[in-house]
């Protein structure tokens, strides 16, 4: 089933200018800004430009160019926030969430890039 995109999500607001963002990194295909709602010292979100859902949707219908340009656009983020353990840094987590189960909230694909502290296990047990 193809992906519908809601072109009045936040992030598309935000691409569009509609809505304010503190830009970290802007690249011909992608955007990232700090997260509004921080839950680690670094809370950065990348998003491609492009109108995708989530990650399977831009994966398997994104161009070569505009996945290039997103996955390194998430290495230059964390390079630039200093948390690359390539160089030096303590190191980060990306969370792409998709899909009810995930909890996503905004339908656009974003990449989390939490850093700055320990993290913890990735996931707290349930049940
Ligand atoms: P998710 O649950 O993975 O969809 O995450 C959505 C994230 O978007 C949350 O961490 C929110 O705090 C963040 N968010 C929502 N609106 C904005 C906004 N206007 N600017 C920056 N981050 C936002």
């Amino acid at each position: 089933m193809p992906y519908a995109y809601d072109p009045q999500n936040v992030f598309a607001r935000i691409l569009r200018g509609e809505i304010p963002c503190k830009t970290v990194l802007e690249t011909e295909h992608s955007l990232a800004f700090h997260d509004i709602a921080a839950q680690a010292p670094v809370h950065v979100l990348v998003i491609p430009r492009g109108p995708y859902v989530n990650h399977d949707h831009f994966a398997l219908d994104a161009s070569a160019d505009e996945i290039v340009d997103f996955t390194r656009a998430v290495a230059k983020v964390c390079a630039a926030l200093g948390v690359s353990p390539g160089e030096g840094g303590a190191g980060y987590r990306l969370i792409a969430n998709s899909g009810p189960d995930s909890h996503q909230e905004v339908p656009h694909l974003h990449v989390h890039v939490l850093a700055g502290r320990a993290l913890g296990r990735m996931l707290t047990p349930v049940g």
